[in-house]
């Protein structure tokens, strides 16, 4: 258990994640039968869903990592996207499946769908474990998602503020943080 999670109430659990995320991997897997497929996961928040996703796929994967500038020490979004760390493979002529934690105004995801398909890659497509809409501020469908959430900011399961919390195996509510003023 990781520290001073009395302040954290679970939002989604161990068993209901895991569940969702055997249902996205066979709806994935499906989707992407005899063909090669290339996983992009953004750190850092997104390593723990894709570990248990790939885990869960029965198709051949590669993986690799982008890294974008994200809340830093604060639970509200700056609206500024930046990427911090790049590919170290070629997407052009791949089947590209972007891995994200959450979508919450859509600017992140956005800008790395933009930034990635001028690379060309065959296809791409973008899983998101969490959909939070109620705070979006641009247009941007999701191929896949685990859950819709509502407008609170979550730790856990890989999502962290300021670098806690990440180790936890469920998603939380951090109840003492207002990101909504
Ligand atoms: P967006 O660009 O959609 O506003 O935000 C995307 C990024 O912001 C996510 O990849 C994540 O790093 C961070 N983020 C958004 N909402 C939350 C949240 O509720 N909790 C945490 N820990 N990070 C969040």
């Amino acid at each position: 258990m990781a520290p001073n999670n009395e302040k954290i109430s679970t939002l989604i659990s161990k068993e209901e994640l895991q569940k969702r995320i055997k249902e996205l991997a066979k709806d994935i897997g499906k989707d992407y039968e005899g063909r090669d497929l290339l996983i992009i996961a953004v750190l850092k928040g997104s390593f723990m869903f894709l570990a248990d996703l790939i885990r869960e796929l029965d198709c051949h994967v590669g993986i690799d990592f982008m890294g974008t500038s994200s809340y830093g020490a604060s639970t509200k979004s700056s609206g500024e996207v930046r990427i911090t760390k790049d590919l170290e493979q070629s997407v052009w002529g791949r089947h590209v499946l972007l891995v994200e934690d959450i979508v919450d105004t859509g600017l992140t995801l956005r800008y790395l769908v933009d930034t990635l398909r001028a690379r060309q890659p065959a296809s791409l497509k973008v899983c998101a474990l969490l959909d939070k809409p109620a705070r979006r501020r641009v247009r941007i469908g999701l191929d896949y998602y685990g859950f819709i959430i509502p407008n609170a900011f979550v730790v856990g399961y890989g999502l962290d503020y300021q670098e806690k919390y990440r180790g936890l195996p469920y998603v939380g509510v951090m109840e003492d943080e207002d990101q909504h003023s």
